[in-house]
C-alpha cells in the first residue's frame, strides 16, 4: 500500500538554523499519527512543509505518492509554480493551535467560503455540505453565530468543519487544543476521534498524551530536528527506549 506521506531525510533550514535534519517516516492511508516532542524541535516546521507552507532543503516528502513543491523530470527537481502547488494543497486540511476563523463571516460561512472560492462550488451545494459538517462536529444550532459569539473549543470545532469542507484526503492538526481551556478540550478531542474511527488520516501535533494512547496507531517523538523514537502509542508512551524521551514524558504525563 502507498504511503499517504512519506519523508526520505527531510531537511529544513531558516539561514544557518537547521530545524529539521534528516527526517525519515511513513504514514500509512487511514493512520493517526501522533507527533510530540519539546517546544522547538521542528513539529510545526515538519507540518508547514507538508502543507506547501515551506520548502524543505534537502531529503523528499512525498503526499500520496507525489512530491511536495516539486516536479521530478529524469534526476533534476523543478519547482511546481504557484498555480500547481495551490491545487496540491487543496487535498490537506489544517488545523492550526489559534483557530483564526475569519470574524466577520458566520459559523456557515466560515465552512462554506473554501469550496465556493476555490472549487467553485454553487452557494446550494456549499451550504448543504457546510451543515452536514457543523452537525458533524456537533455545532449545527451554532450556524449562525458569528466566531465572537462561540467558546474557543466551538470555534475550532468549526475551524475543523472548514478544513473538511475541503474534502481533503490528509488532516494536519498542530495542538488543536493548547490555546483552549481544559473543559472545552474534550469535545475537540472527540470530534477529532470520530474522524479517526471514520477513516481520516490524520497527523496530529499534540501534547494530550491520552489522545495519543487512545486513538494513535502510531507516535513519533521528535526533538532537535530528529525521530528519537517512534512505535505504537502503547509502546513508546509507557516504554520509552531513549533518555530524551523519557525525560520529556515525566514532563508531560
Ligand atoms: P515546534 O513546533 O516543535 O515547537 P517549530 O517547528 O515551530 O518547533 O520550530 C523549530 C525551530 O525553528 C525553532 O527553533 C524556531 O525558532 C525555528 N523557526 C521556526 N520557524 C522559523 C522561521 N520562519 N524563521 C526562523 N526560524 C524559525
Ligand atoms: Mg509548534
Amino acid at each position: 500500500m502507498n504511503a499517504m506521506v512519506k519523508a526520505e531525510g527531510v531537511h529544513k533550514s531558516y539561514g544557518a538554523v537547521q530545524v529539521l535534519k534528516g527526517i525519515d517516516l511513513e504514514v500509512a492511508p487511514r493512520e493517526v499519527f501522533c507527533l510530540i516532542g519539546p517546544s522547538g524541535s521542528g513539529k510545526s516546521t515538519f507540518l508547514r512543509c507538508i502543507n506547501h507552507l515551506e520548502k524543505v532543503n534537502a531529503g523528499r516528502l512525498y503526499v500520496d505518492g507525489e512530491l511536495v513543491g516539486y516536479r521530478q523530470k529524469g534526476d533534476r527537481l523543478y519547482e511546481l509554480k504557484d498555480s500547481e502547488v495551490a491545487r496540491n494543497r487543496r487535498d490537506i486540511g489544517m488545523v492550526f493551535q489559534r483557530f483564526n476563523l475569519f470574524p466577520h463571516m458566520t459559523a456557515l460561512a466560515n465552512v462554506m467560503e473554501a469550496p465556493i472560492q476555490v472549487k467553485g462550488e454553487t452557494k446550494a451545494v456549499a451550504r448543504e455540505r457546510a451543515m452536514k459538517l457543523l452537525d458533524r462536529v456537533g455545532l449545527a444550532d451554532k450556524a449562525g453565530n458569528y466566531p465572537s459569539q462561540l467558546s474557543g473549543g466551538q470555534q475550532q470545532r468549526v475551524a475543523i468543519a472548514r478544513a473538511l469542507a475541503m474534502e481533503p484526503k490528509l488532516m494536519l492538526f498542530d495542538e488543536p487544543t493548547s490555546a483552549l481551556d481544559p473543559e472545552l478540550v474534550g469535545d475537540v478531542l472527540d470530534v477529532m476521534r470520530g474522524l479517526a474511527e471514520d477513516g481520516m488520516t490524520m497527523i496530529v501535533v499534540t501534547h494530550e498524551m491520552g489522545f495519543a494512547r487512545e486513538v494513535g496507531d502510531s507516535v513519533v517523538f521528535m526533538d532537535q530536528g530528529v525521530v528519537v523514537e517512534s512505535g505504537n502509542p502503547r509502546d513508546v508512551l509507557t516504554n520509552p527506549q531513549h533518555d530524551r524521551t523519557k525525560a520529556f514524558l515525566s514532563k508531560v504525563l
